[in-house]
Formats: C-alpha cells, structure tokens, sequence
C-alpha cells in the first residue's frame, strides 16, 4: 500500500471538500459512541476489566519471548508449521511459497489489517495468484480499488448507492434492482461462496494467540473467518507477535471489552479458535495449516518508551471517538491503521519522517484514552512523538521557534498570562460586532476552514479566577451560621461544614453528597479472574465489601489529576509543547 501520511494535510483537505462522506462521517461519529456507550453500561465492569486486560498484556508483552516460544511449542504439537517474518517481505515470500507448493491459484482471505501493512494481495497478485477478500467491507473496497478506512469497517465511507452501482458493474449477473441492502449483501454471498469452494488456500488473521495450548482466535460477525479457514485444503493464518496471551481466559477477558469497544455487542455472532489440521475424527478442516508471526519493527516499539501501543487491541473506538478522524476519515491518514492508534502506529512501523503530521493533527482532547479499552495513553504517546518530531528537527524551523517561544512563556506565568490577557481582550474589541474572524494573522490554517469566533474579552484564567473568588466568597457565607449552630449528624469532624471541600465520608461508604463510592461487584473474580487490589474498581456497583471494610477502603476515592480524565499520573514528563 502506498503511503500517503506525509501529505496529511492536503489529503485532509481533500476530504473535507466531500460533503457526502462529510455527513456519513458526522453520523458515525455520533451512531458509534452511542452503541459503544449502551453496551459498557449494561456491561457494567468496564474499568475493572480494562485494568485487567491492561495487565494481561502488559504482563505478555513483558515476557513475550517466553510466551513465544511456549505458544509455538504447543502449535507445532498440534500439528501447524509456525513461520517468523522479521518483516512484512518476508511474510509476503513465506506466504507465497506455502501457496505455490500446493500449486495454488485461488486464495479466499479474511479479514487482516496485518496483510495491508505487508500488502500481501499485491504480491501474491504479482505472482498470479489470484486473492479474494471474503469479509464484505473487504470485498466492497477490494472491487472499487480502495484501502480500508477504518479497522473494523473497512467500506464505513461508502455509501448504499456506491454499494449498489459497484455490484451492477462489477457482477456480470444480468438485469436487478438491488435495491435494498438486504438484496446487496446476498448478492455478495453468493459471488463470494463460489470463490470459497474455488480456494486451495485459506487466509486469514487472529485476534489473540493462547501460548498455553497453541490456537489462535478469530472472531468475525459473517463467518467468512470460518469458511476461509475449514473449506480450503491450506490454512495460513497471518499476525503478529504481539497478539500473543498466556491462557484461554486472557483472550475471552480481551474479547469480552474487544467486541463491546468495537461495535456495541456484546458478542460477535463467530467466535473460533483454530488448534491446527484436520485430526482423524474431525469431519472437516483444512489438512495443513501454517501460523506466520510477523514482528516488523515491534520488537523495536518493545525496546522503547512506545511499548503501550502494543497493548493495542484493535477494537477501533479510539477511531469512533477522534474529532479528528470524524472530521477528515481514514484515508487522510495515508496509510494503514487511520485515527489515534494509526496516529502513533504509522509513525512507529514506517518513519516518523514519513508521517509526522499525523501526531500533530492530535487536539489532545483525550477521548480515545478515555475510551480505550486497553487502557493505552494515546495522548501521552502522540505528545512524546511531537517532542521527538522536535528533537530531530523534523518540523520546520519557525514551527520549532514558535514552540520554544511559547514554552518560554508558559514558564513565565505572569508575563504570558499578561500578553494572553492583552491579546484575547484586542480580538475581543476587533470582533465583538461581528462575533467571529473570516481571516487572522498567524491562524490561517484555522480560518481557511472555518471562522474563529471572537473571545469574550476575558481569558479562561481570568474566568476561573473570577469563579473560585466568587465560590469562596460564597462559602464562607454558608459556612458561617453552621459554626454558629452545628446539628448533629451534619457536620463531619468539628465544626466542618459538610458540602464542598470536606471529606464527609460516612460510616455507610457514601460521600456527603450522598453519591455511592465504587467498588468491586461480586462475581467478578469469578467472571475474568484475580486482579491487583486496589487498583479495579467497578462502575458503580455497591458490593457487600464496602459494608465489611466499614465502608473505607472500598469506597477510597481516587485522587484527581489534572493531566487525564481518569485522574492518573502522567507516563513520564518531558514539558514540551
Ligand atoms: S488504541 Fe485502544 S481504542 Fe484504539 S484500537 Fe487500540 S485498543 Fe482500541
């Protein structure tokens, strides 16, 4: 696939012209978030299960060579021949060759977005074999000639109509309407069914490996995973090193947060997992089957302050969840893996020379940290590829200066506050008739899109002063007639108002605003196994622990930070942008 990240911009501005796929893009960005949203909240262990999926595999990434070596030990005795590919060619020629000594000429894939970073189909097309993609999206953007622009729906930036007129030209089937989706995606089935029973060789990916027993799983929502994998006489299965878990119970934990994070279920109608060729007693299956674990740069992404990225889980909703993405689509980011995650991954797998536009199109807003379920900080990663950006002197020169000039400032509060406070309150003047600025000096990245409205004429700082001033002002109001008159059972501690900036913990493990701390539900333990104390807490769930402990220690509140959404210490600090 050709990589197009280092001209982000102009692809960005490219898309932003489509005003179709503009409004496709809008609803997906409110339709996605929703679904994503009900399905962890009827889930209702979320946090609790992302700390320990964060563990699994931060726990399997730091012993990846023994789990390597102990998953492939278990797949060689089940049968499978196990490849490494140190890099995408390699899996590419590893693949071909399984291909021509069983003299293949057809190949019904999977999805894989492993086989995009090695542009398998290309090179097996090179060599004349011919590769069809089975799972629909695949299918639809393999027919138009596109690359997939997003990770779990690939065709999602195409419409029904371009659906439609793309099967009426590409299917020589006759005279049809097609009119519903319902008649397109049986048409699909139907084309695609004779390409299964033409295929001598399967292909297809994995969502996790289990080092204890040697499968692989694979969950898909059409099944073409399972017709790819048990029709033709070859299986090869293409991932990646860092896809490997100790046991069975890590990869259905992984699935339980996987599925609900990339499409709201809360399981995908297939879920597999493939031990190795057909056994004696089996009444199908494929009679060979290869597993090719492709490194490609990860062992390096291990070595390195980057190694969270690999804890990825490829569920997409840091994707659904982008103001970014939303705003210019997946194939602005000219390469693979699109959004946050692609943001950071690009970087990592190609060049950062290649693609450093892509961490800069970041607002750090933080959605996708909030949101992933692998617990990754995507802000904190993207920040540090900036300053690394920086550090190289990729960017150029005045950005660079801007940058340390604003650094400067920032370590100068009263001066930068000053000028802040002095530009806001000009931009106010200049434009409080109008409301809003078409052009701006030093902004015209901004208003070459879209208008900057006129500020209020006082800066956030000067607000927030303004309000904490004003709040204080008001409690100390309040608390005044409370010291004078205390009634039993509203005061914690002497003569401390309960309300605002009092502990006022009960005995009962509710807070003086008489919100129910979290806690760990019951079953959970049973549900995806042992995990640190202290470090899970349930959504909101009131466990009988809270009443054992005396409603202390399960109802310990976390600390707020101001760097993250989720009151946790930044990574590591460098102080830069
Ligand atoms: S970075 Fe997190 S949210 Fe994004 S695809 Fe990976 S696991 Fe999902």
């Amino acid at each position: 696939m050709k990589q197009t990240s280092n001209t982000f911009l102009d692809n960005a501005h490219v898309a932003l012209q489509d005003a179709d796929k503009a409004q496709r893009r809008d609803i997906m960005a409110l339709f996605t978030p929703l679904v994503r949203n009900a399905a962890m909240e009827s889930f209702g262990h979320f946090e609790a299960l992302r700390a320990h999926v964060k563990q699994v595999k931060q726990h399997s990434l730091e012993h990846l060579d023994h789990y390597l070596a102990r998953f492939e030990q278990e797949a060689l005795h089940n049968g499978n021949h196990v490849h490494f590919a140190a890099d995408g060619e390699q899996m590419n020629s590893i693949v071909l060759e399984i291909c021509q000594q069983h003299s293949a000429r057809h190949v019904a894939k999977g999805k894989s977005m492993v086989t995009e970073e090695t542009g398998l189909n290309d090179y097996l097309k090179r060599a004349g074999i011919r590769v069809m993609e089975t799972d629909l999206g695949e299918y639809i953007i393999q027919q138009a000639g596109e690359t997939p622009s997003h990770i779990v729906g690939p065709a999602l930036h195409k419409s029904a109509a371009e659906v439609r007129d793309l099967f009426l030209a590409k299917h020589d089937l006759g005279d049809r309407e097609l009119a519903e989706t319902s008649d397109m995606v049986r048409e699909a089935r139907e084309v695609l069914r004779e390409h299964f029973l033409k295929a001598e060789v399967g292909i297809i990916g994995a969502n996790a490996l289990i080092a204890e027993n040697g499968y692989s799983m694979l969950v898909t929502n059409e099944g073409n995973g399972d017709l790819c994998a048990n029709l033709p006489n070859v299986l090869i299965v293409c991932t990646t090193i860092d896809r490997v878990l100790p046991r069975a119970e890590d990869a259905t934990a992984t699935l339980r947060l996987l599925v609900r994070s990339a499409t709201g279920q809360a399981q995908t109608c297939y879920t597999s997992f493939y031990s190795g060729p057909r056994r004696e007693q089996d009444i199908d299956g494929p009679l060979e089957t290869h597993i090719v674990l492709l490194d490609n740069r990860r062992s390096e992404i291990l070595a390195s302050d980057y190694k969270e990225m690999l804890q990825c889980i490829r569920c997409g909703a840091c994707l659904n969840h982008c103001p970014i993405y939303a705003g210019v689509g997946g194939h602005a980011y000219g390469w693979v893996y699109p959004g946050p995650m692609g943001s950071i991954l690009t970087p990592l797998l190609t060049s950062l020379e290649q693609s450093n536009a892509l961490p800069n199109a970041c607002t750090t807003c933080g959605r996708c940290a909030e949101v992933c379920p692998a617990d990754i900080p995507l802000p904190d990663l993207l920040r540090d590829l900036r300053h690394e950006e920086s550090e190289r002197k990729l960017s150029p020169a005045r950005w660079r200066l801007g940058l340390q000039l604003h650094a400067w400032l920032a370590c100068h509060p009263r001066l930068y506050r000053a000028l802040t406070g002095l530009g806001i309150f000009i931009l106010y003047l200049l434009g409080r008739r109008k409301g809003s600025f078409k052009h701006l000096p030093l902004a015209a990245g901004w208003t070459s899109e879209r208008d900057f409205p006129a500020p209020a004429g006082k800066t956030f700082m000067q607000q927030y002063a303004a309000q904490q001033r004003a709040d204080k002002t008001r409690e100390h109001k309040q608390a005044t007639p409370v010291k004078r008159a205390p009634k039993p059972g509203r005061v914690s501690g002497r003569g401390t108002p309960v309300g605002r900036g009092s502990s006022g913990r009960t005995s009962a493990g509710r807070t003086s605003a008489g919100r129910i701390e979290p806690s760990m539900g019951e079953g959970w333990q049973h549900e995806a196994g042992p995990a640190s104390p202290g470090t899970i807490r349930d959504s909101g769930k009131i466990s009988g622990g809270s009443k054992d402990s005396g409603g202390k220690a399960a109802a310990k509140k976390p600390k707020a930070h101001p760097g993250g959404p989720r009151g946790k210490k930044p990574r590591r600090r460098k102080d830069h942008d």
